[in-house]
């Protein structure tokens, strides 16, 4: 556990909170800024779907995976709706079913939870005309993002710590030469905004995207 190290992240989107719980879960002291007074961007915009089917074998599925299960972990003890509802993907030519075919047979080899339906047992639920069958995958899920949104930083707040800096835009990240990536020793506030206080131009994405 690192200790008295402390991180600031700029934007309380999906991506800024999933830091702020990672670099809290390694022992920083986390303080998520936005510039409006509550998450207004793509992540309150989006369909909320969870899809690591579409995600290749290896490092980027797996990662979609272990997402997934951060998603349930916290959707799970804070009661946020989610719907485990899995996916489905139809083929209505031969060459499309090939595909579904083939994607079966290496998704299953990698033990991914998935199944070939014909298109008798999916008649019921799509329009059959034409229909030669679908890949089903038990692992994708809906969620609700804009209550997800509006309940995910009170919840890092309880649990993790961390706090929250609303209706503050961040202009012009400087870090020292010799200031951590990651860490800020000041803020200075202007009339135009919060500014981070020193550091190298270049590490200025650090913090939003620091591995800690
Ligand atoms: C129509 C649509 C559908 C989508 N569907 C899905 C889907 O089903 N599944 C999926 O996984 N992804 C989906 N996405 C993509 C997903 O929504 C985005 O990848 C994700 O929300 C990006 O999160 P973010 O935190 O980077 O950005 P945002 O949610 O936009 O958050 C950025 C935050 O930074 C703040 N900010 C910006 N500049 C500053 C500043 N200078 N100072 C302080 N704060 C600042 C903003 O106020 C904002 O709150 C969809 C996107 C769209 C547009």
């Amino acid at each position: 556990m690192v200790q008295n190290k402390s991180a600031i992240v700029v934007g309380a989107g999906i991506l800024g909170l999933a830091t702020a719980r990672a670099l809290s879960l390694k022992g920083f002291s986390v303080t998520v800024i936005d510039r409006s007074e509550k998450a207004v961007g793509a992540s309150v915009r989006n369909f909320g779907m969870l899809w690591p089917v579409g995600q290749p074998d290896g490092i980027l599925y797996n990662r979609a995976m272990r997402s997934k299960t951060v998603w349930k972990d916290i959707a799970d003890s804070i009661g946020l709706w989610y719907d485990e509802v899995g996916s489905l993907h139809v083929a209505y030519h031969t060459d499309e079913w090939t595909v579904l075919q083939e994607l079966h047979t290496g998704f299953s080899a990698g033990g991914r939870p998935v199944q070939l339906m014909g298109s008798d047992e999916i008649l019921q639920r799509f329009n059959s005309n034409g229909l030669l069958g679908g890949l089903y995958s038990a692992t994708e899920t809906i969620v609700d993002p804009r209550e997800a949104m509006a309940v995910i930083p009170a919840y890092l707040h309880e649990y993790l710590d961390v706090q929250f800096i609303w209706g503050q835009a961040i202009t012009t990240p400087r870090l020292a030469s010799s200031t951590p990536i990651c860490r800020c020793s000041a803020l200075q506030s202007d009339s135009r905004g919060m500014r981070l206080s020193s550091s190298r131009r270049s590490r200025s994405r650090a913090s939003r995207s620091c591995n800690g």
